[in-house]
């Protein structure tokens, strides 16, 4: 007997909804718009469409003009409108976000768009369709203008105040980024950096770790020939420790055989197995760090001396992300204090900068040292003072030496 009700009361429901459907598509196939009205527009129950709202209309129509104009971002349109006393539904304030939402609807010029569908609307348009094309291509274009020429914030969240110890935050004023102290614990005097300042700074300053790329392949060259010979010295142990499994593999058959004819009990078979499988294993085993080791003990150092010899480079010409991204890979504790940075090198590049960037004095006392960075012509080297200007608190230098 439920089940009868169920099935009735199911028939009706998809029945209903199917209906509903129906009634939608058909309301959109009239131009009618089968939802509640958007924003300008009211409900007309009798008319069964929907019609501009006295009240509302004229100021979304405004809403098009302002933007259209280009002049106007659309934080500033929604000031103004709503200062004109535009509101949402149940009254309340519009948001940035209800203005773009405005902006896009096709409604407003007379067309209907439900469902990926577009059916033309017999309800009075508000705007032509010339003033939303128009608003289409300044939103795109403001969207766009953020881009390229404004490369925002690269160094977002990587400084903290030398002061006071809180988080430097971006700002942007009047076509420019600025980087400032958030002050939020305590007071700080502090005052605002410029961001193409501090990429200034960032460029002098990986200077410090630039190796002359004439150096750096004379090492890289050195260090390839002992990796090399070092493979080869281990290629002849490696041989050694492959020629001395073969035996085994034999000594293990053999002893497969006596135990076979009888010679070896069952204990002293697995024993003897046992012992010979664990010899085996270590050989095995001493084979595979051998192989490893050569391979990874020069490589990395490869690897440092090459991207070393390319940071010159990187400073005169890297893109000011590509440089944010080398000082976040090789150094640590970024702090900005007095409009100047400073930083510590980490691991092997903190040995390479302290080396380099040595006070002369120290450098010339060893006659014998190389000249880690042999000036050239075309590339120079930054002289220890254009370095220090930008080095701004003890800390780095007392770290540096
Ligand atoms: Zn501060």
């Amino acid at each position: 007997m439920l089940s009868i009700a169920f099935g009735q009361s199911k028939y009706y429901v998809d029945n209903l909804s199917e209906n509903i459907k129906r009634g939608i598509r058909q309301k959109l196939r009239n131009g009618v718009w089968p939802g509640w009205a958007p924003l300008g527009y009211l409900n007309d129950k009798n008319l069964r469409t929907i019609l501009p709202d006295p009240a509302k209309a004229p100021l979304v129509k405004k809403v098009f003009d302002l933007y259209a104009t280009g002049n106007y971002p659309i934080a500033q349109v929604r000031n103004m409108i709503n200062g004109l006393g535009l509101m949402g539904k149940k009254n309340k304030t519009l948001t940035t976000s209800n203005y773009q939402h405005i902006l896009k609807n096709h409604i407003y010029y007379g067309i209907l768009k439900y469902k990926g569908d577009t059916y033309e609307g017999t309800h009075p348009p508000l705007i032509s369709k010339k003033t939303y094309d128009r608003c289409q291509e300044v939103m795109l274009s403001k969207s766009k203008s953020q881009t390229p020429g404004l490369k925002p914030f690269v160094y977002r969240g990587m400084f903290r105040c030398g002061e006071c110890g809180c988080c430097i935050t971006m700002e942007f004023k009047k076509g420019r980024s600025y980087m400032h102290c958030s002050k939020r614990k305590v007071p700080c005097s502090q005052r605002f950096s410029r961001e193409t300042d501090i990429e200034l700074q960032l460029r002098e300053e990986i200077k410090g770790v630039a190796l002359c790329s004439t150096w750096a392949s004379e090492i890289i060259a050195y260090l390839e020939k002992e990796k090399s010979e070092s493979a080869q010295a281990g290629s002849i142990v490696a041989k050694e420790l492959q020629d001395s499994l073969e035996p085994l593999a034999s000594k293990l058959d053999a002893l497969l055989d006596l135990a076979l004819n009888g010679r070896l009990t069952q204990d002293e078979y697995t024993l003897k197995k046992a012992e010979l499988i664990g010899e085996k294993k270590a050989i095995q085993e001493k084979l595979e760090v051998c192989r490893k080791k050569d391979y990874d003990r020069f490589t990395p150092v490869i690897d440092f001396f090459a991207e070393a010899s390319h940071v010159g480079e990187l400073a005169e010409k890297g893109k000011p992300e590509e440089i944010r991204d080398f000082v976040k890979k090789t150094g640590s504790n970024f702090r900005l204090r007095d409009k100047k940075i400073a930083f510590e090198y980490k691991n092997h590049w903190r040995i390479l900068h302290n080396f380099l960037c040595r006070p002369a004095g120290k450098k010339e006392k060893n006659a014998e040292t190389p000249n880690w960075w042999r000036r050239r012509e075309s590339h120079p080297g930054p002289s220890t003072a254009r370095r220090n200007r930008y080095r701004l608190s003890p800390v780095i230098v007392s770290s540096g030496t």
